[in-house]
């Protein structure tokens, strides 16, 4: 049974011992994450340093100040499960007895075939195809691909606020901030158009306007779209938008890409946000939660979308050395196997229902909270007062002993992915969590 304990603080975070890990390794890694660290102490006047996670155990984490946290980020949304889900501990040992690695494209092992049956089975049509990655990125970058392959066209349509991976690929379609693109501009793919992701009826229509002029240039291979943004702040779009995007694509000939690697596997209720939400995609990218906190991901595409792969000419012109690792796709089934047994994708849909309404009410009448939004266990609340009061609001929580992460564009949204299995009761001390952390001065 795993862990489901209401947080434990013993040490005010971050303790002596993170601080003192957290100091070695600003010394080592990329400058850029001590950089973030210190413009957000700047900006909010809070202390940036992190804890160090030790043990995670279902819900709960321990760090290294023996300080036991209720993980509400849960692998910024990866942990279905929680920390070390016993169906996949089981399933990793068991496959770790066998074997570590194959041959790739070369000689799959069995594993890697009952992963791949059983993620077609996912897409609503017969004879759909996968292609496995280790990352979210590469499982947009091999949409990316198939649409370039099937149209013939390089052009992408993809969304401000939105998220799909910092590699090449993705980075290009990457509209959450401009930013991380700069940098690299020169290196990207120059046929990427932007349309604003709608979050109300008016904005639907601006985004659509912007959809149809880039689709009518002629160059548009893919639109490429989170059907709920996460990382850009668990934004829901108006029920219309999805399958407007499908209607876009079939009369331009273009692929309608969902990067479901956030929304996927049941975190927003479903087990495709996309086909919930009324629109087959011609691709569908799976990541982050499809190995139970192990590094795998999918891209799924229909057969007419996949068929241009077959046709190139008898070379495997994609492949990693690590895509459909052995002990990842047992890991995968596993979670796969348990997310399903378990009915999970309902249970995230029924228990967000009631955890937002609570999230509702409990901060009514708080100023500082403009809006809670979300489906499912993605759930974000969105506050007054920018980036500066995401980050102190997420040290107040931190300190009660609740890991929260911040997304949309400004970081003013704290954004709640919590195991599709936590308990009822952990919700609700949430609630009063996070009313005392907004109420506080
Ligand atoms: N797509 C979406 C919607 C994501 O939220 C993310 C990561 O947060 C990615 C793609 C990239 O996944 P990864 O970080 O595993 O490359």
């Amino acid at each position: 049974m795993s862990s489901q304990a209401l947080p434990d603080v013993r040490v005010p975070p971050p303790g002596p011992r993170s601080r003192e890990l957290a100091s070695r390794l600003a010394l080592v890694e990329c400058p850029s994450v001590p950089a973030r660290r210190e413009a957000q102490a700047l900006a909010s006047g809070e202390d940036a340093a992190p804890i160090v996670y030790t043990e995670g155990d279902g819900v709960n984490v321990l760090d290294v100040d023996r300080n036991r946290y209720v993980d509400m980020a849960a692998g910024f949304g990866a942990l279905l499960l929680g920390h070390r889900p016993d169906a996949v501990a089981r399933a990793i040992e068991a496959q770790a007895e066998r074997l570590w690695l194959a041959l790739g494209d070369v000689s799959p092992s069995d594993v890697k075939v009952a992963l791949c049956e059983r993620l077609v089975r996912l897409y609503p049509q017969a004879k759909a195809r996968v292609i496995l990655g280790s990352t979210g990125a590469d499982a947009v970058t091999a949409a990316l691909k198939t649409a370039a392959l099937t149209t013939g066209r390089a052009g992408v349509v993809a969304f401000e606020g939105a998220y799909h991976g910092l590699s090449h690929g993705p980075l290009a379609a990457c509209g959450l901030r401009p930013s991380y693109r700069e940098p690299f501009a020169e290196a990207l793919n120059h046929h990427v158009t932007f349309a604003p992701y709608p979050h109300d009826e008016r904005s639907f229509d601006r985004a659509m306007t912007e959809v149809e002029r880039a689709v009518a240039g002629g160059n548009v291979g893919a639109v490429l779209v989170e059907p709920i943004l996460g990382r850009g702040g668990c934004v829901v779009p108006p029920a219309g938008f999805l399958p407007a995007l499908r209607a876009a694509c079939d009369r331009a000939e273009a692929l309608l890409v969902c990067d479901e690697i956030w929304t996927g596997l049941g975190r927003s209720g479903a087990w495709l946000a996309s086909v919930a939400m009324g629109a087959l995609p011609d691709v569908v990218c799976l990541g982050k939660g499809l190995g139970g906190g192990l590094p795998i991901s999918a891209c799924i595409g229909s057969a007419r979308a996949m068929a241009s792969w077959g046709a190139h000419g008898g070379t495997t012109i994609h492949t990693a050395t690590h895509f459909g690792s052995p002990v990842h796709c047992a890991a995968a089934v596993a979670t796969l196997e348990a997310v399903d047994g378990r009915a999970l994708p309902a249970r995230a849909q029924r228990v967000g229902e009631m955890w937002m309404s609570r999230l509702r009410e409990r901060t009514t009448g708080l100023s500082g909270v403009r809006e809670v939004r979300g489906r499912g266990l993605m759930v974000g609340v969105a506050l007054e007062g920018g980036g500066a009061r995401g980050v102190s609001v997420t040290r107040r929580l931190l300190s009660r002993g609740w890991i929260v992460l911040t997304g949309g564009a400004q970081g003013d949204v704290l954004t709640l992915t919590p195991p599709l299995d936590i308990d009822d009761s952990l919700l609700d001390a949430f609630c009063d969590a996070l009313a005392d952390a907004v109420a506080a001065p």
